[in-house]
């Protein structure tokens, strides 16, 4: 369909809104319009969000639409509201958080959410301006579509827009919207805030919002003595769990799992100061905000254990049983390693179910490996991808100049050819080559695009767009995106400020 601008101030976009979050009730969330963007232009586009969203490529280029995802447009259809959700920020009661500066426009027909972040102030901005800044924007459209290219559950991006209205963090910087997509943001921090509360009545009708929508089988659990709240945090957790063990494989450093930023869909949301690793080091601290390292890279996986434990402890009420609960949070500790074990298995392009003696060489392999890897720094992307061409049939030298101790790599390379020497190399190579990618979206790439899209260049925000869209391609002609970080990347420090 296309863009139609209807009644004076409403553009009808056809993508039939439902709005089952706005049906809760007025406990739930604040109505409220966007504040507008002063002038708005594309900063980044997605033709692929668009193409799933049901837009047409004319309505992704219409002005009407630029205005619209600025907050200087109502959508038809769409009722725009904030949510108020709680939660645990550093491993502390935060009290009430909420929607600051996301207004959610609604849910389409198709089930996808569409939220403004950055479209200015509401009921629980606190001492925020409800304003996102422009670095912060792109890193956020970039990544959700990097993390969607690697096959990483994530929330999508459709677009930023940008405006040359001043907004004020450290200094002056200009503000700018990105339009995210996701089938439902819904928090940890959203059940914790009626748990808190006590509001039992609430944390009943949104518990059992998620589980219509998203974890129907709950209902019918057999497990759990039939309990579905129950039912509902294992689901949670199993989901959590896949999502967690896929950033450490591919090596995403989140930087603020906070409860509030911790999806009931095991999707990875709201990033911040994140950061795929250059070279290997597994307590690297991506956060400059993050001074105790709570958040550092291998403490991932605990941490989000210690948030499905804060999200068992607010659905207590609804479970009933103690037990049941930590019953239904087993399921994580039993799925995080088996689901990073076998993650790493399909990097060193380790076929099929190992035995047990297999089983025990492979993790020696993977810890052998990544001990190497820390003890040199070597860049994570570049080792596993040059590994998997040497697998096709390239010579072993690339992999061998990343490391100081070649003596180490040499010794674990021929363990890793006795590992793999009856299987066949092109499906080996195969897998590898669609499991490490070539393309990650390092700081300093992301940096680049920043700077010159400061200076109005967009170009470079849609050129790495487009070979984090597809990261297991080769894209001739951009290899300089898939080199190793300058000596300055080190040098960059992202904080929580954005
Ligand atoms: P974050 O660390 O980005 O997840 O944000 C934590 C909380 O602060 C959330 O409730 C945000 O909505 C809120 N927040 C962050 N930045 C701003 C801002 N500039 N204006 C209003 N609220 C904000
Ligand atoms: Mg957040």
């Amino acid at each position: 369909m296309n863009t139609a601008t209807t009644e004076a101030n409403s553009l009808d976009l056809g993508l039939n809104w439902h709005n089952s979050f706005a049906a809760l009730g007025v406990d739930f969330f604040t109505e409220l319009t966007a504040t507008p963007l002063p002038a708005p232009y594309w900063v980044g586009r997605s033709k692929a969000v668009a193409r799933e969203l049901g837009l047409s490529a004319d309505q992704l280029s219409s002005d009407a639409l630029l205005q619209a995802l600025s907050g200087n447009l109502h959508i038809a259809g769409t009722q725009p509201l904030a949510s108020v959700y709680s939660g645990h920020q550093f491993g502390v009661w935060a009290g009430q958080l909420g929607d600051g500066r996301a207004i959610l426009l609604g849910q389409t027909a198709a089930g996808q959410e569409i939220q403004l972040k950055g479209a200015g102030l509401t009921p629980y901005s606190r001492m925020g301006d409800g304003r996102a800044v422009l670095r912060s924007s792109i890193r956020e459209f970039l990544c959700s579509e990097a993390m969607h290219g690697l096959g990483i559950p994530t929330s999508r991006a459709l677009c930023v827009t940008g405006s040359d209205s001043p907004v004020y963090r450290e200094t002056s910087e200009t503000a700018a919207v990105v339009t995210r997509v996701a089938p439902s943001f819904i928090r940890f921090g959203h059940f914790e805030h009626f748990a808190y509360r006590q509001q039992l009545t609430e944390l009943q009708t949104l518990a059992d919002h998620v589980i219509d929508r998203f974890y129907p089988t709950c209902r019918d659990t057999t497990e759990f003595q039939g309990n579905r709240f129950a039912a509902l945090l294992q689901a949670v957790s199993e989901r959590t769990a896949d999502m967690v063990a896929q950033w450490q494989a591919v090596g995403f450093c989140h930087g603020v799992m906070n409860t509030d930023n911790m999806s009931m869909l095991g999707l990875t949301i709201d990033y911040g100061p994140f950061q795929f690793l250059d070279g290997y080091d597994p307590g690297h601290i991506c956060n400059h905000s993050d001074s105790g390292g709570r958040y550092a890279f291998q403490k991932q996986p605990n941490i989000a254990y210690w948030n499905l434990f804060c999200l068992g402890q607010a659905l207590l009420p609804l479970i009933g049983e103690q037990a049941l609960a930590l019953a239904a949070l087993e399921s994580y500790k039993t799925l995080l390693p088996a689901a990073l074990a076998a993650r790493m298995r399909a990097k060193l392009g380790l076929l099929g179910e190992p035995d047990a003696q297999q089983a025990a060489t492979d993790r020696r392999l993977i810890e052998d490996i990544l001990k190497l890897l820390a003890a040199d720094r070597v860049d994570y992307t570049l080792f596993w991808r040059r590994l998997s061409h040497a697998q096709g049939g390239r010579a072993p030298g690339p992999v061998r100049d990343l490391f100081l101790n070649r003596a180490g790599i040499d010794a674990w390379l021929l363990q890793y050819s006795e590992r793999t020497s009856y299987m066949p190399h092109g499906l080996v190579a195969d897998l590898m080559l669609k499991t490490n990618p070539k393309y990650v979206l390092r700081n300093h790439l992301g940096e680049l695009a920043i700077r010159a899209a400061r200076q109005m260049d967009f170009s470079q925000v849609q050129a790495l767009l487009t070979v984090l869209e597809s990261p297991f391609d080769e894209h001739p002609g951009f290899d300089d995106l898939a080199g190793l970080p300058p000596d300055w990347a080190s040098s960059i420090a992202i904080s929580c400020s954005s």
